[in-house]
Protein backbone atom coordinates (compact mmCIF):
# COMPACT_ATOMS: atom_id res chain seq x y z
CA UNK A 1 0.00 0.00 0.00
CA UNK A 2 0.90 3.57 -1.03
CA UNK A 3 1.75 6.41 1.22
CA UNK A 4 -0.29 9.53 0.85
CA UNK A 5 2.95 12.09 -0.12
CA UNK A 6 3.35 9.12 -3.21
CA UNK A 7 -0.71 9.89 -3.90
CA UNK A 8 0.01 13.45 -3.53
CA UNK A 9 3.28 13.45 -5.67
CA UNK A 10 1.34 11.50 -8.40
CA UNK A 11 -1.57 13.93 -8.71
CA UNK A 12 1.04 16.55 -9.07
CA UNK A 13 2.64 14.91 -12.22
CA UNK A 14 -1.06 14.95 -13.64
CA UNK A 15 -1.33 16.94 -17.17
CA UNK A 16 -2.92 20.38 -16.16
CA UNK A 17 -6.81 20.35 -17.41
CA UNK A 18 -8.23 21.72 -14.22
CA UNK A 19 -10.31 25.10 -14.33
CA UNK A 20 -10.60 27.26 -11.43
CA UNK A 21 -12.00 31.22 -11.91
CA UNK A 22 -10.24 31.70 -14.81
CA UNK A 23 -7.21 29.83 -14.94
CA UNK A 24 -5.93 26.66 -15.86
CA UNK A 25 -3.96 25.26 -12.71
CA UNK A 26 -2.08 22.01 -12.29
CA UNK A 27 -2.81 19.66 -9.38
CA UNK A 28 -0.66 21.78 -7.20
CA UNK A 29 -2.79 24.21 -6.99
CA UNK A 30 -2.89 25.17 -3.16
CA UNK A 31 -6.86 25.87 -3.65
CA UNK A 32 -6.67 21.58 -4.14
CA UNK A 33 -4.50 20.77 -1.37
CA UNK A 34 -6.87 21.04 1.30
CA UNK A 35 -8.59 17.51 -0.03
CA UNK A 36 -5.46 16.50 -1.67
CA UNK A 37 -4.29 15.99 2.29
CA UNK A 38 -7.77 14.34 3.65
CA UNK A 39 -7.50 11.99 0.71
CA UNK A 40 -3.84 11.24 1.48
CA UNK A 41 -5.22 10.69 4.98
CA UNK A 42 -7.23 7.91 3.99
CA UNK A 43 -3.68 6.41 2.75
CA UNK A 44 -1.82 7.08 5.84
CA UNK A 45 -4.01 5.58 8.64
CA UNK A 46 -3.80 2.07 7.34
CA UNK A 47 -0.91 1.33 10.13
CA UNK A 48 -2.71 3.40 13.00
CA UNK A 49 -4.13 1.56 16.00
CA UNK A 50 -7.21 2.96 15.65
CA UNK A 51 -7.80 2.33 11.92
CA UNK A 52 -5.66 -0.16 10.59
CA UNK A 53 -8.55 -2.83 11.62
CA UNK A 54 -11.05 -1.17 9.74
CA UNK A 55 -9.09 0.18 7.08
CA UNK A 56 -6.74 -2.86 5.95
CA UNK A 57 -8.42 -5.54 4.36
CA UNK A 58 -7.61 -8.83 2.65
CA UNK A 59 -8.42 -9.62 -0.82
CA UNK A 60 -9.09 -12.30 -2.79
CA UNK A 61 -6.24 -12.07 -4.94
CA UNK A 62 -4.16 -9.38 -3.88
CA UNK A 63 -3.28 -9.46 -0.47
CA UNK A 64 -3.58 -6.87 2.05
CA UNK A 65 -5.65 -3.76 0.55
CA UNK A 66 -6.98 -0.12 1.62
CA UNK A 67 -10.69 -0.83 2.23
CA UNK A 68 -11.30 1.89 -0.51
CA UNK A 69 -10.55 -0.34 -3.16
CA UNK A 70 -12.96 -3.28 -1.83
CA UNK A 71 -15.65 -5.35 -3.11
CA UNK A 72 -18.04 -6.00 -0.32
CA UNK A 73 -18.15 -9.62 -0.07
CA UNK A 74 -19.85 -10.24 3.03
CA UNK A 75 -22.26 -8.50 6.10
CA UNK A 76 -19.06 -7.47 8.36
CA UNK A 77 -17.22 -5.64 4.92
CA UNK A 78 -20.57 -3.43 4.98
CA UNK A 79 -20.58 -3.20 8.89
CA UNK A 80 -16.51 -2.03 8.59
CA UNK A 81 -17.37 0.28 5.66
CA UNK A 82 -19.78 2.39 7.54
CA UNK A 83 -17.87 2.40 10.97
CA UNK A 84 -14.79 3.73 9.11
CA UNK A 85 -16.60 6.23 6.98
CA UNK A 86 -17.99 7.39 10.72
CA UNK A 87 -14.61 7.63 12.17
CA UNK A 88 -12.81 9.30 9.25
CA UNK A 89 -15.48 12.14 8.57
CA UNK A 90 -15.49 13.27 12.47
CA UNK A 91 -11.76 13.81 11.60
CA UNK A 92 -11.98 15.41 8.51
CA UNK A 93 -15.17 17.58 9.63
CA UNK A 94 -17.59 16.01 7.26
CA UNK A 95 -16.43 14.18 3.85
CA UNK A 96 -13.68 11.75 3.19
CA UNK A 97 -13.63 11.93 -0.74
CA UNK A 98 -13.40 8.31 -1.16
CA UNK A 99 -16.63 6.82 -1.34
CA UNK A 100 -17.48 7.66 -4.73
CA UNK A 101 -15.00 5.71 -6.35
CA UNK A 102 -15.31 2.54 -4.26
CA UNK A 103 -19.44 2.51 -4.41
CA UNK A 104 -19.16 2.81 -8.12
CA UNK A 105 -16.60 0.33 -8.48
CA UNK A 106 -19.19 -1.90 -6.12
CA UNK A 107 -21.95 -0.83 -8.32
CA UNK A 108 -19.95 -2.02 -11.03
CA UNK A 109 -18.85 -5.64 -10.13
CA UNK A 110 -22.69 -6.67 -10.26
CA UNK A 111 -23.68 -5.00 -13.33
CA UNK A 112 -20.83 -5.67 -15.58
CA UNK A 113 -21.02 -9.53 -14.56
CA UNK A 114 -25.15 -9.47 -15.16
CA UNK A 115 -24.01 -7.25 -18.28
CA UNK A 116 -21.58 -10.00 -19.90
CA UNK A 117 -24.10 -13.15 -19.02
CA UNK A 118 -26.73 -11.12 -21.33
CA UNK A 119 -24.64 -9.33 -24.44
CA UNK A 120 -21.72 -11.92 -24.27
CA UNK A 121 -19.49 -8.25 -24.41
CA UNK A 122 -16.33 -8.89 -22.11
CA UNK A 123 -17.68 -6.36 -19.47
CA UNK A 124 -17.09 -8.19 -16.82
CA UNK A 125 -13.18 -9.64 -17.51
CA UNK A 126 -12.24 -5.84 -18.41
CA UNK A 127 -13.99 -4.59 -14.89
CA UNK A 128 -12.05 -7.69 -12.96
CA UNK A 129 -8.76 -6.68 -14.77
CA UNK A 130 -9.05 -2.76 -14.08
CA UNK A 131 -9.90 -3.84 -10.49
CA UNK A 132 -6.69 -5.07 -10.48
CA UNK A 133 -4.83 -2.26 -11.23
CA UNK A 134 -7.14 -0.25 -8.71
CA UNK A 135 -6.46 -2.59 -6.08
CA UNK A 136 -2.75 -3.27 -6.95
CA UNK A 137 -1.74 -0.10 -7.02
CA UNK A 138 -4.16 1.56 -4.15
CA UNK A 139 -6.33 4.02 -6.79
CA UNK A 140 -8.13 6.73 -5.81
CA UNK A 141 -11.13 7.76 -8.20
CA UNK A 142 -14.21 9.90 -7.88
CA UNK A 143 -18.14 8.99 -9.71
CA UNK A 144 -19.25 10.79 -12.60
CA UNK A 145 -22.92 9.81 -12.81
CA UNK A 146 -25.03 13.56 -12.82
CA UNK A 147 -25.51 14.32 -16.10
CA UNK A 148 -26.15 18.54 -16.61
CA UNK A 149 -30.11 16.54 -18.07
CA UNK A 150 -31.62 20.04 -19.78
CA UNK A 151 -35.09 20.09 -19.33
CA UNK A 152 -35.80 17.87 -16.66
CA UNK A 153 -39.79 17.08 -18.23
CA UNK A 154 -37.67 15.35 -21.25
CA UNK A 155 -36.33 12.30 -21.40
CA UNK A 156 -32.36 12.31 -22.98
CA UNK A 157 -33.29 11.21 -26.38
CA UNK A 158 -36.23 13.98 -26.07
CA UNK A 159 -34.02 16.84 -25.49
CA UNK A 160 -33.32 19.87 -27.87
CA UNK A 161 -29.38 18.81 -27.01
CA UNK A 162 -28.66 15.28 -26.87
CA UNK A 163 -25.47 16.02 -25.61
CA UNK A 164 -27.24 17.25 -22.24
CA UNK A 165 -26.77 13.55 -21.40
CA UNK A 166 -23.39 11.56 -21.78
CA UNK A 167 -23.98 9.80 -24.85
CA UNK A 168 -21.91 7.44 -27.05
CA UNK A 169 -21.12 9.17 -30.01
CA UNK A 170 -18.63 6.72 -32.39
CA UNK A 171 -17.97 3.03 -31.90
CA UNK A 172 -15.02 1.95 -33.30
CA UNK A 173 -13.37 -1.32 -33.28
CA UNK A 174 -10.60 -0.12 -30.25
CA UNK A 175 -13.35 1.83 -28.62
CA UNK A 176 -15.56 4.71 -28.17
CA UNK A 177 -15.57 7.98 -28.57
CA UNK A 178 -18.49 10.11 -25.69
CA UNK A 179 -19.16 13.47 -25.73
CA UNK A 180 -21.36 15.43 -23.06
CA UNK A 181 -20.81 16.56 -19.27
CA UNK A 182 -21.16 15.07 -15.39
CA UNK A 183 -21.94 18.13 -12.85
CA UNK A 184 -21.48 18.64 -8.89
CA UNK A 185 -19.10 15.48 -9.21
CA UNK A 186 -16.78 15.38 -6.08
CA UNK A 187 -13.21 15.66 -5.72
CA UNK A 188 -12.42 14.87 -9.43
CA UNK A 189 -9.38 17.12 -9.95
CA UNK A 190 -7.59 15.60 -7.11
CA UNK A 191 -8.18 11.72 -8.06
CA UNK A 192 -6.04 9.69 -10.81
CA UNK A 193 -9.61 7.94 -12.11
CA UNK A 194 -12.99 9.44 -13.00
CA UNK A 195 -15.58 6.60 -12.67
CA UNK A 196 -18.76 7.22 -15.04
CA UNK A 197 -21.98 5.66 -15.29
CA UNK A 198 -25.51 6.47 -16.20
CA UNK A 199 -27.81 8.52 -14.65
CA UNK A 200 -31.32 6.70 -14.70
CA UNK A 201 -33.75 5.01 -16.43
CA UNK A 202 -33.26 4.94 -20.02
CA UNK A 203 -35.60 3.47 -23.04
CA UNK A 204 -34.96 1.35 -26.02
CA UNK A 205 -34.56 4.99 -28.25
CA UNK A 206 -31.49 5.62 -26.07
CA UNK A 207 -28.64 2.91 -25.92
CA UNK A 208 -25.77 5.59 -26.72
CA UNK A 209 -26.55 6.58 -23.36
CA UNK A 210 -26.08 3.14 -21.61
CA UNK A 211 -22.35 3.94 -21.04
CA UNK A 212 -19.83 3.04 -18.10
CA UNK A 213 -15.73 3.19 -18.48
CA UNK A 214 -13.40 4.33 -15.90
CA UNK A 215 -10.49 7.10 -17.78
CA UNK A 216 -7.67 9.08 -15.80
CA UNK A 217 -8.93 12.38 -14.76
CA UNK A 218 -6.01 14.01 -17.09
CA UNK A 219 -6.96 11.99 -20.24
CA UNK A 220 -7.20 13.44 -23.56
CA UNK A 221 -10.02 16.12 -23.81
CA UNK A 222 -11.57 15.95 -20.37
CA UNK A 223 -11.69 19.25 -19.03
CA UNK A 224 -12.43 19.68 -15.38
CA UNK A 225 -14.15 22.84 -14.38
CA UNK A 226 -13.74 23.24 -10.42
CA UNK A 227 -15.23 25.08 -7.64
CA UNK A 228 -12.67 24.95 -4.51
CA UNK A 229 -12.98 26.16 -1.37
CA UNK A 230 -11.13 26.13 2.27
CA UNK A 231 -11.35 27.92 5.57
CA UNK A 232 -7.85 28.78 5.91
CA UNK A 233 -7.29 30.69 9.12
CA UNK A 234 -4.81 33.05 9.42
CA UNK A 235 -3.95 33.94 13.06
CA UNK A 236 -3.91 30.87 14.55
CA UNK A 237 -4.19 26.70 13.14
CA UNK A 238 -6.96 24.50 13.84
CA UNK A 239 -7.90 21.37 12.11
CA UNK A 240 -10.73 22.40 9.92
CA UNK A 241 -8.99 25.41 8.74
CA UNK A 242 -7.35 23.00 6.74
CA UNK A 243 -10.15 21.27 5.78
CA UNK A 244 -12.07 21.91 2.38
CA UNK A 245 -14.21 21.18 -0.41
CA UNK A 246 -13.35 20.59 -4.24
CA UNK A 247 -16.51 19.86 -7.06
CA UNK A 248 -15.99 19.85 -10.26
CA UNK A 249 -18.56 19.95 -13.55
CA UNK A 250 -16.36 17.70 -15.90
CA UNK A 251 -16.66 18.10 -20.10
CA UNK A 252 -16.09 15.23 -21.77
CA UNK A 253 -14.94 16.84 -25.25
CA UNK A 254 -15.08 14.16 -27.87
CA UNK A 255 -12.94 11.50 -25.61
CA UNK A 256 -11.85 8.38 -27.06
CA UNK A 257 -12.04 5.65 -24.05
CA UNK A 258 -9.96 2.42 -25.07
CA UNK A 259 -11.64 -1.33 -24.79
CA UNK A 260 -10.70 -2.46 -21.96
CA UNK A 261 -11.92 0.54 -19.91
CA UNK A 262 -15.32 0.50 -21.78
CA UNK A 263 -17.76 -1.56 -18.57
CA UNK A 264 -20.75 -0.48 -20.96
CA UNK A 265 -20.83 0.36 -24.54
CA UNK A 266 -23.74 2.16 -25.53
CA UNK A 267 -24.73 -1.22 -28.04
CA UNK A 268 -28.48 -1.98 -29.04
CA UNK A 269 -30.55 -3.52 -26.23
CA UNK A 270 -27.72 -1.95 -23.64
CA UNK A 271 -30.39 0.93 -21.98
CA UNK A 272 -31.67 -1.72 -20.00
CA UNK A 273 -28.41 -1.55 -17.94
CA UNK A 274 -28.58 2.33 -17.63
CA UNK A 275 -31.83 2.33 -14.50
CA UNK A 276 -29.58 -0.41 -12.78
CA UNK A 277 -26.92 0.88 -12.60
CA UNK A 278 -27.84 4.06 -11.31
CA UNK A 279 -29.91 2.60 -8.64
CA UNK A 280 -26.74 0.27 -7.45
CA UNK A 281 -24.52 3.13 -7.44
CA UNK A 282 -27.18 5.23 -5.30
CA UNK A 283 -27.68 2.38 -3.06
CA UNK A 284 -23.66 1.46 -2.24
CA UNK A 285 -23.60 5.88 -1.99
CA UNK A 286 -26.50 5.66 0.26
CA UNK A 287 -25.14 3.03 2.70
CA UNK A 288 -22.17 5.17 2.65
CA UNK A 289 -23.97 8.14 3.87
CA UNK A 290 -25.49 6.10 6.48
CA UNK A 291 -21.55 6.52 7.74
CA UNK A 292 -20.71 10.30 7.01
CA UNK A 293 -24.01 11.82 7.85
CA UNK A 294 -23.51 10.66 11.45
CA UNK A 295 -20.36 11.90 12.02
CA UNK A 296 -21.63 15.09 10.29
CA UNK A 297 -24.46 14.87 12.97
CA UNK A 298 -22.22 14.44 15.58
CA UNK A 299 -20.35 17.59 14.32
CA UNK A 300 -23.17 19.21 14.59
CA UNK A 301 -24.25 18.25 17.51
CA UNK A 302 -20.87 18.67 19.39
CA UNK A 303 -20.97 22.30 18.49
CA UNK A 304 -24.37 22.87 20.17
CA UNK A 305 -23.72 21.32 23.24
CA UNK A 306 -20.06 22.94 23.36
CA UNK A 307 -21.87 26.71 22.69
CA UNK A 308 -24.44 26.09 24.99
CA UNK A 309 -22.07 25.35 27.78
CA UNK A 310 -19.71 28.48 26.80
CA UNK A 311 -22.94 30.57 27.13
CA UNK A 312 -24.48 29.41 29.97
CA UNK A 313 -27.63 27.60 29.09
CA UNK A 314 -26.51 23.55 28.74
CA UNK A 315 -28.79 22.49 31.28
CA UNK A 316 -31.81 24.97 30.20
CA UNK A 317 -34.83 22.32 29.27
CA UNK A 318 -35.40 23.51 25.48
CA UNK A 319 -31.46 23.38 25.30
CA UNK A 320 -31.94 19.60 26.36
CA UNK A 321 -34.40 18.43 24.25
CA UNK A 322 -32.51 20.06 21.17
CA UNK A 323 -29.68 18.31 21.93
CA UNK A 324 -31.63 15.04 22.34
CA UNK A 325 -32.95 16.06 19.05
CA UNK A 326 -29.83 15.71 16.90
CA UNK A 327 -28.62 12.14 18.94
CA UNK A 328 -31.85 10.62 17.54
CA UNK A 329 -31.17 11.88 14.16
CA UNK A 330 -27.79 11.06 14.40
CA UNK A 331 -28.17 7.16 15.79
CA UNK A 332 -31.09 6.83 13.51
CA UNK A 333 -29.28 6.76 10.39
CA UNK A 334 -26.17 4.46 11.70
CA UNK A 335 -29.09 2.30 12.96
CA UNK A 336 -30.30 2.13 9.45
CA UNK A 337 -26.99 1.31 7.99
CA UNK A 338 -26.18 -1.30 10.62
CA UNK A 339 -29.80 -2.81 9.59
CA UNK A 340 -29.16 -2.75 5.42
CA UNK A 341 -25.80 -4.60 6.47
CA UNK A 342 -27.10 -7.28 8.62
CA UNK A 343 -29.98 -7.78 5.85
CA UNK A 344 -27.77 -7.49 2.99
CA UNK A 345 -28.18 -10.08 -0.02
CA UNK A 346 -25.14 -12.26 -2.06
CA UNK A 347 -25.28 -11.61 -5.54
CA UNK A 348 -24.35 -13.80 -8.11
CA UNK A 349 -20.80 -11.93 -8.85
CA UNK A 350 -20.52 -12.31 -5.39
CA UNK A 351 -20.84 -9.01 -4.10
CA UNK A 352 -22.51 -7.84 -0.99
CA UNK A 353 -25.67 -5.57 -1.76
CA UNK A 354 -26.97 -3.78 1.57
CA UNK A 355 -30.99 -4.02 1.36
CA UNK A 356 -32.44 -0.88 0.03
CA UNK A 357 -35.05 -0.07 2.30
CA UNK A 358 -32.99 0.26 4.96
CA UNK A 359 -29.96 2.34 3.06
CA UNK A 360 -33.04 4.63 2.02
CA UNK A 361 -34.88 5.78 4.68
CA UNK A 362 -31.79 6.12 6.52
CA UNK A 363 -30.64 8.16 3.75
CA UNK A 364 -34.02 10.14 3.72
CA UNK A 365 -34.06 10.69 7.37
CA UNK A 366 -30.65 12.45 7.13
CA UNK A 367 -31.32 14.47 4.15
CA UNK A 368 -34.49 15.77 5.26
CA UNK A 369 -33.35 16.24 9.40
CA UNK A 370 -30.44 17.89 7.45
CA UNK A 371 -31.19 21.60 7.78
CA UNK A 372 -33.46 20.97 10.86
CA UNK A 373 -29.70 20.36 12.81
CA UNK A 374 -28.25 23.36 11.19
CA UNK A 375 -31.18 25.24 12.67
CA UNK A 376 -30.86 23.99 15.69
CA UNK A 377 -27.29 25.23 16.03
CA UNK A 378 -27.99 28.43 14.51
CA UNK A 379 -30.77 28.86 17.63
CA UNK A 380 -28.15 27.70 20.37
CA UNK A 381 -25.07 29.88 19.09
CA UNK A 382 -27.44 33.42 18.26
CA UNK A 383 -26.38 35.71 15.82
CA UNK A 384 -22.45 35.95 16.28
CA UNK A 385 -21.84 33.43 13.37
CA UNK A 386 -23.55 35.33 11.59
CA UNK A 387 -21.73 39.16 12.42
CA UNK A 388 -18.17 37.67 14.26
CA UNK A 389 -15.02 40.30 13.35
CA UNK A 390 -13.19 39.25 10.89
CA UNK A 391 -9.61 37.22 12.91
CA UNK A 392 -7.67 40.29 11.87
CA UNK A 393 -9.56 42.53 14.01
CA UNK A 394 -10.11 40.15 16.80
CA UNK A 395 -5.69 39.90 16.87
CA UNK A 396 -5.58 43.50 16.84
CA UNK A 397 -3.48 44.93 18.99
CA UNK A 398 -5.54 48.02 19.52
CA UNK A 399 -8.90 46.55 19.20
CA UNK A 400 -8.85 43.40 20.01
CA UNK A 401 -7.98 43.34 23.65
CA UNK A 402 -12.08 45.37 23.59
CA UNK A 403 -13.26 42.47 20.94
CA UNK A 404 -12.17 40.16 23.70
CA UNK A 405 -13.64 41.91 26.61
CA UNK A 406 -16.62 42.16 24.77
CA UNK A 407 -16.96 38.72 23.56
CA UNK A 408 -16.72 37.13 27.00
CA UNK A 409 -18.96 35.07 27.79
CA UNK A 410 -18.84 32.41 31.13
CA UNK A 411 -16.03 33.40 33.35
CA UNK A 412 -14.28 30.37 33.19
CA UNK A 413 -14.00 30.10 29.45
CA UNK A 414 -11.33 32.39 27.68
CA UNK A 415 -12.53 35.19 24.72
CA UNK A 416 -9.60 33.45 22.53
CA UNK A 417 -11.89 30.10 22.67
CA UNK A 418 -15.05 31.85 22.30
CA UNK A 419 -13.63 33.50 19.21
CA UNK A 420 -12.39 29.73 17.81
CA UNK A 421 -15.57 28.23 18.38
CA UNK A 422 -18.07 31.09 16.94
CA UNK A 423 -15.04 31.14 14.17
CA UNK A 424 -15.75 27.80 13.25
CA UNK A 425 -19.82 28.45 13.87
CA UNK A 426 -19.07 31.15 11.20
CA UNK A 427 -18.00 28.55 8.84
CA UNK A 428 -20.76 25.94 9.22
CA UNK A 429 -23.43 27.94 9.38
CA UNK A 430 -22.16 31.05 7.29
CA UNK A 431 -20.07 30.21 4.79
CA UNK A 432 -19.36 28.97 0.97
CA UNK A 433 -18.14 25.36 2.52
CA UNK A 434 -21.00 25.31 4.89
CA UNK A 435 -23.44 26.09 2.06
CA UNK A 436 -22.29 23.53 0.15
CA UNK A 437 -22.50 20.69 2.38
CA UNK A 438 -26.14 21.78 3.64
CA UNK A 439 -27.37 20.95 -0.32
CA UNK A 440 -24.47 18.05 0.04
CA UNK A 441 -26.35 16.81 2.65
CA UNK A 442 -29.75 17.39 0.96
CA UNK A 443 -29.19 16.15 -2.46
CA UNK A 444 -25.85 14.24 -2.51
CA UNK A 445 -26.59 10.46 -3.50
CA UNK A 446 -29.37 11.76 -4.95
CA UNK A 447 -32.66 14.18 -4.62
CA UNK A 448 -34.87 13.72 -1.61
CA UNK A 449 -37.78 11.87 -4.36
CA UNK A 450 -35.02 9.61 -5.46
CA UNK A 451 -35.16 8.01 -2.14
CA UNK A 452 -38.59 7.86 -1.81
CA UNK A 453 -38.83 6.36 -5.07
CA UNK A 454 -35.96 3.71 -4.25
CA UNK A 455 -38.53 2.97 -0.87
CA UNK A 456 -41.24 2.42 -2.28
CA UNK A 457 -39.90 -0.06 -5.45
CA UNK A 458 -38.41 -1.99 -2.63
CA UNK A 459 -41.23 -2.21 -0.19
CA UNK A 460 -44.27 -4.83 0.35
CA UNK A 461 -46.93 -2.05 0.84
CA UNK A 462 -49.61 -4.89 -0.12
CA UNK A 463 -49.07 -6.84 3.15
CA UNK A 464 -49.62 -3.51 4.99
CA UNK A 465 -52.95 -3.37 3.24
CA UNK A 466 -53.79 -6.86 4.47
CA UNK A 467 -53.13 -6.13 7.44
CA UNK A 468 -55.07 -2.54 7.45
CA UNK A 469 -57.64 -5.12 6.26
CA UNK A 470 -57.48 -7.40 9.07
CA UNK A 471 -57.80 -4.89 11.91
CA UNK A 472 -60.95 -3.46 9.90
CA UNK A 473 -62.35 -6.44 9.54
CA UNK A 474 -62.89 -6.16 5.89
CA UNK A 475 -62.50 -9.30 3.68
CA UNK A 476 -61.02 -10.35 0.96
CA UNK A 477 -62.07 -8.52 -2.12
C1 LIG B 1 -22.24 18.80 -2.98
C2 LIG B 1 -22.73 17.75 -3.93
C3 LIG B 1 -21.88 16.71 -4.28
C4 LIG B 1 -22.28 15.77 -5.23
N1 LIG B 1 -21.39 14.79 -5.62
C5 LIG B 1 -21.70 13.99 -6.67
C6 LIG B 1 -20.72 13.07 -7.19
O1 LIG B 1 -19.61 12.95 -6.68
N2 LIG B 1 -21.06 12.34 -8.28
C7 LIG B 1 -22.28 12.44 -8.88
O2 LIG B 1 -22.53 11.74 -9.87
N3 LIG B 1 -23.23 13.30 -8.40
C8 LIG B 1 -22.96 14.07 -7.32
N4 LIG B 1 -23.90 14.94 -6.82
C9 LIG B 1 -25.14 15.08 -7.58
C10 LIG B 1 -26.41 14.67 -6.85
O3 LIG B 1 -26.60 13.28 -6.92
C11 LIG B 1 -27.54 15.46 -7.56
O4 LIG B 1 -27.42 16.82 -7.16
C12 LIG B 1 -28.91 14.94 -7.26
O5 LIG B 1 -29.07 13.67 -7.86
C13 LIG B 1 -29.98 15.91 -7.82
O6 LIG B 1 -29.76 16.12 -9.20
P1 LIG B 1 -29.73 17.62 -9.76
O7 LIG B 1 -28.75 18.41 -8.98
O8 LIG B 1 -29.56 17.55 -11.24
O9 LIG B 1 -31.16 18.22 -9.41
P2 LIG B 1 -32.53 17.90 -10.13
O10 LIG B 1 -32.58 16.45 -10.53
O11 LIG B 1 -32.78 18.92 -11.17
O12 LIG B 1 -33.53 18.10 -8.92
C14 LIG B 1 -34.14 19.34 -8.58
C15 LIG B 1 -35.63 19.06 -8.25
O13 LIG B 1 -36.29 18.68 -9.45
C16 LIG B 1 -37.03 17.47 -9.23
N5 LIG B 1 -37.06 16.74 -10.51
C17 LIG B 1 -36.03 16.51 -11.37
N6 LIG B 1 -36.45 15.83 -12.45
C18 LIG B 1 -37.77 15.62 -12.28
C19 LIG B 1 -38.79 14.97 -13.06
N7 LIG B 1 -38.52 14.42 -14.24
N8 LIG B 1 -40.05 14.92 -12.55
C20 LIG B 1 -40.34 15.48 -11.35
N9 LIG B 1 -39.43 16.12 -10.57
C21 LIG B 1 -38.17 16.19 -11.04
C22 LIG B 1 -36.22 16.74 -8.14
O14 LIG B 1 -36.99 15.76 -7.46
C23 LIG B 1 -35.81 17.91 -7.25
O15 LIG B 1 -36.88 18.24 -6.38
C24 LIG B 1 -23.56 15.86 -5.82
C25 LIG B 1 -24.43 16.88 -5.42
C26 LIG B 1 -24.03 17.81 -4.49
C27 LIG B 1 -24.99 18.91 -4.09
Amino acid sequence: MRTGEEFIQKLHQMKPNVFINGETVSRDDPRLQAVAKIIAMTLDKVEEPDFKDLLKVESQDYGTINRFTHIHQSVDDLLKKQELTRKLCRLTGGCVFRCMGIDAMNALSIITHRAEAMTGQPYNQRFLKYLKYWQENDIVGSCAQTDPKGNRALRPHQQADPDLYLRVVEHRDDGIVVRGAKNHITAAAVAEEIIVLPTRMLTPEEDEYAVAFAIPGDWDGVKLVTRASNHKREHYSCPSGDFGDVENFIIFDDVFVPNDRVFLGGREGEHAFGGWTALLFALYHRHSYTGCKPATSEILLGFSALVSEYNGIEDKKHVQSKLADLISVCELVYAAGIAAAHTATKDDSGTMIPDAVFCNVGRKHAGKNYYHELEILADLAGGLPATLPHEADFYDETIGPLLQKYIKRKEDVSSDNVYKLYRTLSDILCSSIGGVSAVAGLHGGGSPQMEDVAILKGYDLESRKKIAKYLAGISED
